[in-house]
């Protein structure tokens, strides 16, 4: 009998999305690749300057006619873009997991956060409703509305392929704008996928354009006078880089940037419930969230019993690939971003910090030559090391020892970034002291990582957004429209002043 070969298939070449098309020009390629196989999927063209000038073109030539287009029946696209998400949720679950590598289910659960945005971008005609005043001077009527912006753009990280663009472009396209979306290169099928499903919809040709690229398509979005509004979310450097050029032309821009959370214990807090959320919040998704919790702040005689219970837990944690439902977590998105996160650990331990648990040795079987790095755990850290300072974005835990809550709340507000933090405990008041004076846009009470809702805005602090704006929920509505107010008087209500001096039509 001979031996059966099976050759691994060939890349897939990925498109761009432009007026509802494909488009497969680039003169560079990206790669795109399985991290828990290390092999190549797919090729992905990054766009030029003239490339994101034929979207920008596409996006204005769509947005006049849908913003004239009634709300309500903007809001039925979404209705049935919802629809198709829900259809077609295994597929895109699995496009997920086969590009960043995290499981099926938790690939899965971010599409759900990410379709509740688009369910609460199906209620557009009432959050675009605006304030009337009568008679706000004699004969007068005053109106205002959230109007549109225009073309906007966005540009998203690898770490959410589905949930940080559906923060953007349906409640940007549901207010009545044009779209290009710029995901990142490492995982560009899912927009490209969540963008034929919206065609399919109904949405017209042109008004959601997807966009591959690195730094040269992302300057050119930011240099193009006719792109109104950018979102972004990635990390701390280039969401500053984006803030600054795109604000130096006058653009609305929100970026968010990095995150280096906190979960404080207190002594009273339950033990087994706190270790229990922080494998999930440090080690799930490999740590590559923006709202991981990276550093476990145990105050007093929380330390001890905090570490024993994280230690049994981390030894039964399961490491291999996502498709596997066997898998706790995956790997981590690139070869290179294994080496990162390596010598992470290494820094840690030449610091002086105590390596509890060594992911270094992680050696799932069979996985050939996946980006996996076991669950790492880090004792007695200090403020003054790097592991503490820096973002790693991977599945690396610090535990660090203070006296007090007090000196807990330092901790946490001392750091550059401010995205999320939170508490674990059982006094009311711990929890209400620490949220109020906590500098952090997120804060969880016995709660590990409180994404906000779809309907509340999703946000943090100091580095971790520049800019002015949360997304999603009202701030996104406010975000992606800009007020007009019409002042009017009819013929017959009142005498018109034509005065030099500053009219006071409510005197
Ligand atoms: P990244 O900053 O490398 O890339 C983000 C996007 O910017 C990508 O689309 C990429 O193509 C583009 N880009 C990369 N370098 C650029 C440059 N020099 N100039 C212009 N554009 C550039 O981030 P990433 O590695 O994809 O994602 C991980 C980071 O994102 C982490 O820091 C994480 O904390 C952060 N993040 C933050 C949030 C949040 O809500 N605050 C959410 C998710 C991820």
């Amino acid at each position: 009998m001979s031996a059966v070969t099976r050759e691994a298939p060939a890349p897939v070449r990925i498109p761009h999305w432009i007026g509802a098309r494909a488009v497969h020009e680039g003169q560079r390629l990206g790669d795109v690749v399985d991290p828990a196989s290390g092999r190549l999927t797919g090729l992905v063209p990054l766009a030029d300057a003239a490339l994101v000038g034929r979207a920008v073109a596409a996006a204005r030539a769509a947005y006049p006619a849908w913003r004239d287009t009634p709300a309500l029946q903007r809001a039925r696209v979404m209705f049935r873009f919802r629809a198709l998400l829900e259809q077609h949720r295994a597929e895109l679950a699995a496009i997920i997991t086969a590009e960043h590598g995290k499981t099926l289910a938790d690939a899965d659960g971010s599409l759900q956060r990410g379709i509740e945005v688009v369910e609460f971008a199906c209620g557009i005609a009432h959050l675009l409703k605006g304030e009337a005043g009568r008679d706000v001077g004699a004969g007068i009527d005053c109106t205002a509305l959230r109007e549109p912006l225009g073309v906007c753009a966005g540009i998203s990280p690898f770490n959410f392929p589905a949930m940080v663009p559906l923060w953007m472009f349906p409640l940007a396209i549901a207010c009545g704008n044009s779209f290009i979306m710029k995901p990142s290169e490492k995982v560009p099928s899912c927009a490209l996928r969540l963008a034929q499903l919206l065609t399919e919809a109904g949405l017209p040709d042109g008004v959601l354009n997807v966009v591959h690229g690195d730094r040269e398509a992302v300057d050119a979005l930011l240099d193009d006078p006719a792109v109104a509004a950018v979102s972004f979310v990635g990390s701390t450097p280039v969401a500053r880089h984006v803030y600054e050029r795109g604000a130096a032309q006058g653009k609305r821009v929100q970026a968010l940037g990095g995150a280096k959370n906190h979960l404080v214990v207190m002594p009273d807090a339950d033990m087994a419930q706190a270790a229990a959320a922080l494998m999930g919040a440090a080690y799930g998704s490999a740590g590559e969230r923006c709202m991981a919790i990276a550093v476990a702040v145990a105050v007093g005689e929380a330390g001890d019993r905090l570490r024993e219970a994280l230690v049994g837990r981390i030894a039964r944690l399961r490491v291999g690939a996502g498709t596997d439902p066997a898998t706790d977590m995956g790997p981590l998105i690139s070869a290179g971003h294994r080496e990162r996160v390596l010598g992470y650990v290494e820094a840690g331990v030449a610091e002086g910090a105590e390596l509890v648990v060594d992911g270094r040795v992680v050696p799932p079987a069979g996985q050939g030559q996946g980006f996996f790095v076991g669950p790492t755990l880090f004792d007695r850290v200090r403020p003054s090391m790097r592991i503490w300072r820096e973002e790693i974005f991977g599945p690396v835990l610090c535990i660090v020892r203070v006296a007090s809550a007090e000196e807990a709340l330092a901790l946490v507000n001392g750091h550059e970034y401010a995205n999320g933090a939170a508490i674990f405990t059982a006094s009311g008041r711990a929890a209400r002291e620490f949220a109020a004076r906590v500098d952090a846009g997120m804060v969880g009470v016995n709660v590990p990582i409180p994404v906000p809702m779809a309907f509340f805005s999703f946000g943090g602090n100091k580095h971790s957004l520049f800019g002015d704006s949360a997304m999603h929920g009202t701030e996104g509505v406010r975000f992606y429209t800009r007020l007009k107010t019409v002042t009017s008087r009819w013929p017959g209500g009142g005498e018109a002043t034509g005065g030099f001096s500053m009219p006071t039509p409510g005197r």
